[in-house]
C-alpha cells in the first residue's frame, strides 16, 4: 500500500483542496449524522469514525478541520424501540426531543441516547462540534431556506418525481407525494398535538404564509412559516444543511449510495435550490458483532459504543474501524475471538515499537492509538488478555489473589499495583463476567478427586510427584511451562529441554488431560502455567494428592 491507497490520507487531502477551492480561507468540515431515536450501536459509531479519521489526519497535516456531529433530534419518533413501556407510543409522530426521558434524568427521550455515545466518544478521542437540529430549527436558522424551498417546490417535486419509482412504499420515507394534492417539502408539528400528522393546505408565496390540517381535527393558518414547527423531508433537508454548514466530506453507509437514494436526490437539490455543491462523498459498509449476546441478559439489541468499550482498551476500538477501508465490512467480536484481537494488536504494537512495521501499518497504528492532539492512556502493562482472562475467570474476581497472580507471572519485574495492568484486566473481567457461558468458567475443584486419584496408573502417579518435586524451584510462569512440558521427558529419561516428537506431544496431551481432571474436572481449561500459579501450590499439591 503507498500513500495513494491510504484511503484516510487521500481523503485528507481532497478535503484540504475542495474546502480551499469552494470556500477560501474557511475551516473545512467534515460531517456525521446520528437520530437519537434509541440506543446508538456499533454500526453507527462507522458514521462517526470514518469522518473523525479523515478530520484528524487533517490536523495531523497542522490544518484545522472540523467535525460536526448533526444530531437529528427534531426528527419524529417513529417507534417504541424494543424493551422500553409500548405507553410512549402515545409520542409517535413528535419531535424527539419533545417525548419524555424514559429514565427520568434527562431532558427528553433524544438526550437519554446522546449521553451514552458522547462518553464514548469522549474515550475514543473523537471531538465533534455537536449540532442540535431542535435548536437549529426552532431558533429559526433555516427560516430562509424554508421558504426558498416551499417556493421552488414544483422543482423539488420534479426532481423527486424523476427518482419516484414503482418501488413499494417505504413507511420510513417522508417524501411521498400526497395523492392529487400539492406537493409540499415541508412538514408541519401540528400547533395542538405536537405530532406530524399534518397536511399542508396552502402556502402563500408572497407573505410566506402556510395552512395546514392534522388528524387530531385542527385547522391551522394562515401563520407565517417562521412561526410554524416543522421541518423539511429528509431528502430536501440532507442537502440543505450540506449548503448551510459548507459540508466539505461526508460519507453515509452503502444503503444511501443507491440510485435514487437519499444522497443521489440530494446532490441535485443542493445545487438547483440551495446553491451549495455535493460533498465528498463515498458509502460505508455495515458493521456486524459475532458472539455480543451478554450474560446478563438485562437489555436486548445490538451492542453500542459503551459494550465495546467494556471489553476493549479505546485503541483497539479505533483500530478495529481504521484499520478497514470503508467499503470493508467490519465484523466486531465479542466471544473468544476477543483474545485473538487483542494478540493481533499487542504483536502490531511491539513491531512499532521495535521499528519493523510497514509504514502503513505504522500509520493505522498512529490513528489507532489516539487523536491528532495525542495518544489516548493505555495499560501500562500489557500483560496478554488471554492471560488475564483466565486469571480473571480462576479468581472470580478476587483482587488480592489476581494481586497475588500476576505478580508470580511477572516475577522478572513483578506488578507492585493492579493500577499497572489497568484497564486491560478491567476488560478481561467484563468479559468473563459477561461474555463467557457459565459452563466454561472455570470451576476449581473445591475436594481432591479421590476415585481419580485411586484410580491412577504407576506412571501418572509418578509423573504428579515429578511436578510436586518440581514445582517449587520452577514457580514462575516459564518455570513451570519448562516443568509441565518436561515431566513427559523427564519419565522417558530424555533431558527436560528434548525437542518434541509427535510420541512426546501424544504423552503431553494426555498428562495435561490428567492435570485438568484432577483440578478442574474438565478436559480442558486456562492455560496450565497460569492455573497453577492461580491456586498456589498448597492448594495444586492437595488436588494431585501430593
Ligand atoms: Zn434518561
Ligand atoms: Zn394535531
Amino acid at each position: 500500500m503507498n500513500q495513494a491507497d491510504d484511503w484516510v490520507v487521500r481523503t485528507a487531502g481532497q478535503v484540504r483542496a475542495e474546502g480551499e477551492r469552494r470556500h477560501p480561507g474557511e475551516t473545512p468540515t467534515c460531517a456525521s449524522g446520528i437520530s437519537p431515536s434509541g440506543p446508538v450501536h456499533l454500526g453507527n459509531l462507522r458514521e462517526l469514525m470514518v469522518p473523525h479519521l479523515v478530520a484528524d489526519e487533517v490536523r495531523r497535516e497542522g490544518v484545522p478541520c472540523r467535525h460536526i456531529l448533526s444530531w437529528d433530534d427534531y426528527d419524529r419518533f417513529r417507534r417504541v424501540p424494543g424493551g422500553f413501556p409500548p405507553e410512549f407510543a402515545e409520542h409517535i409522530g413528535r419531535p424527539l426531543t419533545s417525548v419524555p426521558d424514559p429514565c427520568g434524568g434527562h431532558q427528553n427521550w433524544a438526550e437519554h441516547f446522546k449521553e451514552p455515545l458522547l462518553e464514548s466518544l469522549d474515550y475514543l478521542g473523537v471531538a465533534v462540534t455537536e449540532i442540535s437540529q431542535t435548536e437549529m430549527y426552532t431558533g429559526g436558522a433555516y427560516t430562509a431556506q424554508i421558504v426558498t424551498a416551499m417556493r421552488r417546490r414544483a422543482d423539488i417535486d420534479a426532481v423527486l418525481g424523476r427518482y419516484r419509482t414503482k418501488r413499494a412504499a417505504d413507511p420510513d420515507d417522508d417524501d411521498e407525494p400526497q395523492a392529487a394534492a400539492e406537493y409540499y417539502p415541508f412538514k408541519p408539528y401540528c400547533a395542538s398535538c405536537g405530532r406530524d400528522d399534518t397536511t399542508v393546505t396552502g402556502f402563500d408565496d408572497e407573505t410566506t404564509e402556510i395552512t395546514y390540517t392534522c388528524a387530531c381535527g385542527v385547522r391551522a393558518g394562515p401563520t407565517p412559516i417562521a412561526q410554524v414547527a416543522g421541518k423539511l423531508v429528509w431528502k430536501v433537508d440532507w442537502p440543505m444543511r450540506w449548503s448551510y454548514e459548507h459540508v466539505t466530506f461526508e460519507p453515509a453507509g452503502v444503503d444511501h449510495s443507491t440510485p435514487g437514494s437519499s444522497f443521489t436526490v440530494g446532490a441535485e437539490l443542493v445545487s438547483e435550490i440551495f446553491g451549495g455543491e455535493t460533498p465528498l462523498h463515498f458509502g460505508y459498509s455495515f458493521v456486524g458483532t459475532s458472539g455480543s449476546a451478554k450474560m446478563s441478559g438485562s437489555r436486548g439489541g445490538a451492542p453500542t459504543p459503551a459494550d465495546a468499550l467494556e471489553i476493549f482498551e479505546a485503541p483497539l476500538v479505533r483500530w478495529l474501524y481504521a484499520r478497514r477501508r470503508p467499503e470493508q465490512a467490519i465484523t466486531l467480536a465479542f466471544d473468544a475471538e476477543v483474545g485473538r484481537v487483542y494478540d493481533e494488536w499487542d504483536a502490531l504494537a511491539r513491531r512499532v515499537a521495535e521499528g519493523d512495521a510497514s509504514p502503513p501499518d505504522q500509520a493505522i497504528f498512529a490513528r489507532a492509538s489516539g487523536p491528532a492532539e495525542g495518544p489516548l492512556p493505555v495499560t501500562p502493562r500489557p500483560l496478554p488478555f488471554r492471560t488475564l482472562a483466565s486469571v480473571a475467570d480462576i479468581t472470580a474476581g478476587d483482587q488480592t489473589q489476581i494481586l497475588r497472580i500476576v505478580r508470580d507471572l511477572t516475577a522478572d519485574d513483578p506488578v507492585r499495583d493492579l493500577d499497572e495492568v489497568r484497564p486491560r484486566l478491567d476488560c478481561a473481567q467484563a468479559w468473563v463476567t459477561e461474555y463467557v457461558r457459565p459452563e466454561e468458567r472455570t470451576q476449581v475443584r473445591g475436594e481432591p478427586d479421590t476415585a481419580l486419584l485411586a484410580a491412577l496408573t504407576d506412571e501418572e502417579r509418578a509423573a504428579l510427584k515429578l511436578l510436586a518435586d518440581g514445582m517449587a524451584a520452577g514457580w514462575s510462569l516459564d518455570g513451570l511451562t519448562t516443568l509441565l512440558y518436561g515431566v513427559p521427558k523427564l519419565q522417558r529419561g530424555l533431558p527436560i529441554s528434548a525437542p518434541p516428537t509427535p510420541e512426546l506431544k501424544a504423552a503431553q496431551r494426555d498428562w495435561f488431560k490428567l492435570l485438568y481432571g484432577l483440578l478442574i474436572g474438565k478436559d480442558t481449561g486456562p492455560r496450565l502455567p497460569t492455573l497453577l500459579l492461580a491456586l498456589g501450590q498448597d492448594r495444586v499439591r492437595s488436588l494431585i494428592g501430593g
